[in-house]
Order: structure tokens, then sequence, then C-alpha cells
């Protein structure tokens, strides 16, 4: 089985930490929806293991896009790859895009799943973060959610400048007054090229140590599962059964056909690509039947360590039984040696034949992952 990824690659404004792709010239976006359609109907064949478990429609700001515009290509997509009954449509909403009419309208497309962009319910927060969103804004729009969806998914940023670890919890005491069933938490990071950068190198905004970053992801992993939540990915959380089944599938790697400027698609074996981020030169790509789309053809090596990267983020863990199986003798060799040292020190433990980060050392995930890679091994 397999997914789709939309990406819708227009913001109204640019929030300060952001680098993914979009473009804040929204004269140009009402033409984008017919040319995600032209790609999804000149690239479906791409996916070979249809029908689809999920669509998601991220961005750039997809909520720009009209509900009439979703439903075509969600239409599209069910027509020339076909759904599971239980398919997961999503997608992510700014919170100043929410109203009542729109959300009717995302419900008769088809949506069965919002992901809104709260980041964080101070308004000083919020400021610094410059997005186009106040408070009280948050609020509505996730109160006006949870009337019209079940499955709501909401995104907060931690170790925000100038935070301190009462201030995160407040921000965590009025989700959970919501109830919903999934929340992203994500540490706020300083990506090269945005305006967060620039900030920080000039000295304008002090970036919150280290330790209280962690202090603060600490206090989500014990308050999240206190709650009955299961930190089923280190950034994510869900009330069982409401996980993610576009981002469990990612980190599953399974199959997925991304469509949009900027878009990676990836087939579950070794062939990943991805379509130029740049919103003129996918509209002339499209236009000519010519689209710049890079590609990339990942060698076992790649593939094992994506694995553990990816595998140890997450509560299914490194199998040792399935790297044998797909890897081989000498990559299960390596796995075995590297982890020695982590056991020790309590990082990693086995259960059964599954390889788990500790409780400890979860915030250190991605430093030990990079520890058990292959980096000398030609495949
Ligand atoms: S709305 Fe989302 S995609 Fe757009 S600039 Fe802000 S964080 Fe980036």
């Amino acid at each position: 089985m397999a997914g789709l990824y939309v990406h819708f690659p227009f913001c109204k404004q640019a929030c300060h930490y952001c680098n993914f792709h979009f473009s804040t010239q929204l004269k140009k976006a009402p033409d984008f929806p017919i040319l995600l359609e032209e790609e999804l109907e000149s690239r479906y064949t791409f996916l070979e293991a249809a029908p689809l478990e999920s669509i998601y429609f991220g961005g750039g700001s997809p909520s720009l896009m009209n509900p009439s515009d979703i439903q075509r290509l969600i239409q599209k997509a069910k027509e020339l790859l076909g759904t599971i009954p239980q398919v997961e449509i999503t997608i992510e909403l700014n919170p100043d895009d929410v109203t009542i009419p729109y959300l009717e309208g995302l419900q008769q497309a088809g949506i069965n799943r919002v992901s809104l962009g709260i980041q964080s319910f101070w308004e000083s927060d919020l400021q610094l973060m410059n997005r186009a969103h106040n408070r009280e804004q948050a609020l509505t729009a996730l109160s006006q959610c949870k009337e019209h969806f079940d499955n709501v998914s909401v995104d907060l940023i931690y170790g925000m400048p100038g935070s301190s670890l009462r201030k995160w919890q407040e921000n965590l005491e009025v989700l959970a007054s919501f109830e919903v069933p999934h929340l992203a938490a994500y540490a706020l990071t300083v990506e090269p090229n945005t305006a967060l950068a620039h900030q920080v190198k000039k000295d304008q905004i002090e970036l919150l140590p280290e330790e209280e970053v962690a202090q603060q992801y600490e206090w989500l992993v014990d308050d999240m599962t206190k709650q009955g939540f299961v930190n089923y990915e280190f950034s994510n959380f869900g009330q069982p059964g409401s996980f993610s089944v576009n981002n469990s599938n990612y980190w599953k790697r399974k199959p997925y056909l991304g469509i949009g400027p900027g878009a990676h698609s990836y087939d579950g074996r070794l062939h990943r690509n991805w379509n130029v981020s740049n919103n003129v030169l996918y509209q002339k790509g499209i236009a000519s039947g010519q689209l710049a789309n890079t590609s990339e053809i990942l060698t076992q090596k790649d593939v094992f360590n994506e694995t553990i990267m990816t595998g140890l983020r997450t509560r299914w863990g490194v199998n040792r039984v399935a790297i044998q199986e797909q890897f081989g003798a000498v990559y299960a060799r390596h796995l075995e040696t590297q982890v020695e040292e982590h056991l020790i020190q309590k990082n990693l433990f086995w259960d059964g034949d599954t390889l788990l980060v500790s409780r400890q050392a979860r915030f250190l995930t991605d430093g030990i992952a990079a520890d058990l890679f292959l980096v000398n091994f030609d495949s």
C-alpha cells in the first residue's frame, strides 16, 4: 500500500524559523491546483503499490486551497490509484484560515483528519515566530476543528527562545483541555537561510540552552504518557488508534508519491526523487511536459542507515531478524557490535529481537542512531 503527498507551495507570510518550500506571491496560488492535478495524472504510475492508505495535503499552507479544488484532487487520486475504505485524508491547517464554512467544505471534499499548526498558545511566541495567527484564533480554530472532526492533530513547538518550563507546561495544559487525540511537538531548530538564523547570528535572539530544551522534552513525554498518549515517534504522540497513517508509513519506509514543487517521492526500495523547489520552474515544467525532477538511487548502506535512524525514533524500533533478512549477515553483525556500548550505557535495550531507545536516552536518539550507521562499507 502507498501514500500520496500533495505540496501546496504558498503561505500568507514567512514564519521566521521555516525552511520549507513556499512562496508568499499569492496571486499565483489559484493556478496550482490544476498543475497538481496534471502532475498526478502524469506521474501516478510511479506507485506500483496502490491502493492508497493515506493522502496528505501539506505545504506551504494547503488551507489556502479551495475545498472544491481539494475535492477534485482527492477524486482524481481515487480514480487513478484507488484508496482503501478507511483511507486517512489529512490537511494541514493554519488557525487563521479556519472558519466553519471552510471546515464544512473540507468534510464534503473528503478530508477526515486535520492537523492544526498552532505552535504555541503564547502571544509572545507567535510574534517571535512571525506566525500569521494569534492566541485567540488558535483557540477558536481548535474548538471548531474539534466540533467538525474526530481526528484532530495539533503541532506545537518547544524550546522557544525566552521560554521556560512553566510556559511550556501551560501550553500543554491548554492543549489537554481540548482532548485532541494527536500531538506533534517539535523543538525549535535554526535552519540555514531563515530569518531566525539571521536573528541568531546578529545576536538579536538568544537561543534556549540545550539542557532547558531537553527538560521541556522530558516533561512533554512524561505528561503525554500520563494522559494516555503513546509516544510512537520521537516527536509524535497519539491516543491508541489515532496514530498518523501518513507519518507511520513514512517511518516504515512504505512507498509514497509526492506532487508539487519540492515534493519528494520514494518507491519503498532504492529509488527516491524530488521535484524542483521553484514555483515558476515547476509551472513551466508541467506546461512543457518536462518537469524538473532529480532522482537518487540509494545504496544498501543508505537504506540500512535510514532504517536505523527512522526505526530508533519510533516505538517499532529496529528488528534484528528483519535486518538479517533484508541486508544479510555483515550488516546484522555490524549492528550487534555497534550497539554494545549503548547497551552498557543503558541508552538502548533489546525487547526480544527489537532494539529500542531507553526512556533516559530519548533526547539523544539521533546521535545514538548515527553511532550505529555503516560509514565505510561498499554495498
Ligand atoms: S505557515 Fe508553515 S510552511 Fe508557511 S512559512 Fe509558516 S511554518 Fe512555513
